[in-house]
């Protein structure tokens, strides 16, 4: 089935990580996109889509505008801050942005009837895992004001359904990690806080060595275990999601993550593998804030959605990561 003709998908985000892959997916269906970005920490690059709103969800008539200017249908919501870290030294900035943004998005949708909504969420709802892997019914206790707002929106998403008949997915992302293979987009953040990118830093000798956050975790290796997912396997569940939704057969909310998980230690070993250098490694203190081990039971997004992750293989999404970073850094 083609996407039909004359409506638009909003894409908030659009210049960041995971949003721009999602775009890239959306527009080789045939969806007509629009992405909206307040270019705080997203790039206007990579923004594949020809519409383009330069625009904060805390400005509430940009928002109005844009709904009445283009032919919306659907929302795709991956506008936030991402960072567990800052989010703890200064939450304000994320209760403004993920929770006032995101009540801002939900009413601008409202006035326009706009009922169609895929919501970005995380691991970080769940907090320390009682269970690994993790399913959605897991208890959400989370550990940052990060993950907290991700929890509350979902929840204000479940009371705008029942009120209002609103329609929502939300997606747990666990570790996002890896470049589009075409080597068009990929992960640029800036300052890096993200394991995969730092470590292939520390390969390419734009920083000195890597920091392993704690090494005496309850874990064989001593170091932290995360579930690693392909942005572009990401990206995918978001259209899949939509489609379900679409069809009014969605659940409120999936696990994204491979189901495997990967110690620190492991994934700076594979980086060597991968890029054949050297990298320097410090053992450091914990991060406060990382659960032990955050490993996905995928299972409910491979049943309903009928999503199958393609980069299965660390290897793999490290060699992506690879490609773009060599050439983020001209191929040095
Ligand atoms: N980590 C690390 N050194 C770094 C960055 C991250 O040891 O320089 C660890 C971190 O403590 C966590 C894992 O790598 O256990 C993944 O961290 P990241 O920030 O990439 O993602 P998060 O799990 O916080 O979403």
């Amino acid at each position: 089935m083609s996407p039909p003709k004359g409506e638009m998908i909003l894409v908030t985000g659009g210049a960041g990580y995971i949003g721009s892959h999602t775009i890239k997916a959306l527009l080789s269906r045939g969806y007509e996109v629009v992405a909206l970005d307040n270019l705080s920490v997203g790039h206007r690059e990579f923004v594949l889509c020809e519409e383009f709103v330069e625009a904060d969800l805390l400005d509430r008539e940009a928002l109005e505008r844009v709904f009445r200017e283009y032919p919306i249908r659907s929302v795709i919501h991956f506008a936030a801050r991402t960072a567990v870290g800052e989010s703890v030294e200064n939450p304000e900035i994320y209760y403004y942005n993920n929770v006032v943004g995101t009540l801002n998005l939900l009413s601008a949708m409202r006035k326009r009837g706009v009922e169609e909504i895929v919501f970005s969420s995380s691991a970080a709802v769940y907090g320390d895992p009682e269970q690994i892997p993790i399913p959605e019914d897991h208890p959400k206790r989370p550990k940052s004001p990060y993950g907290r707002t991700k929890l509350m929106m979902e929840e204000v998403l479940a009371d705008y359904a029942r009120a209002y008949g609103i329609g929502y997915v939300a997606l747990r992302y666990f570790n996002a990690a890896g470049s589009d293979p075409e080597g068009v987009i990929g992960e640029w953040h800036d300052p890096e806080t993200h394991l995969i990118p730092i470590v292939l830093e520390a390969a390419l000798g734009v920083r000195d060595y890597v920091e392993i956050f704690g090494t005496d975790y309850p874990t064989p290796d001593g170091t932290c275990i995360r579930d690693f997912i392909h942005v572009v396997d990401l990206a995918e569940a978001h259209v899949l999601a939509l489609e379900r939704l679409r069809e009014g057969r969605a659940s409120p909310a999936y696990n994204l993550g491979t189901g495997v998980g990967h110690s620190v230690r492991k994934v700076i070993e594979v980086c060597r593998e991968v890029t054949g250098r050297e990298i320097r490694v410090v053992e450091g203190p914990r991060r406060p804030g990382d659960p032990p081990a955050l490993v996905a039971d995928p299972t409910k997004a491979e049943q309903e959605l009928g999503w199958e992750p393609r980069f299965t293989e660390l290897e793999e999404i490290v060699a992506t990561a690879w490609e773009w970073m060599l050439k983020l850094y001209g191929h040095r």
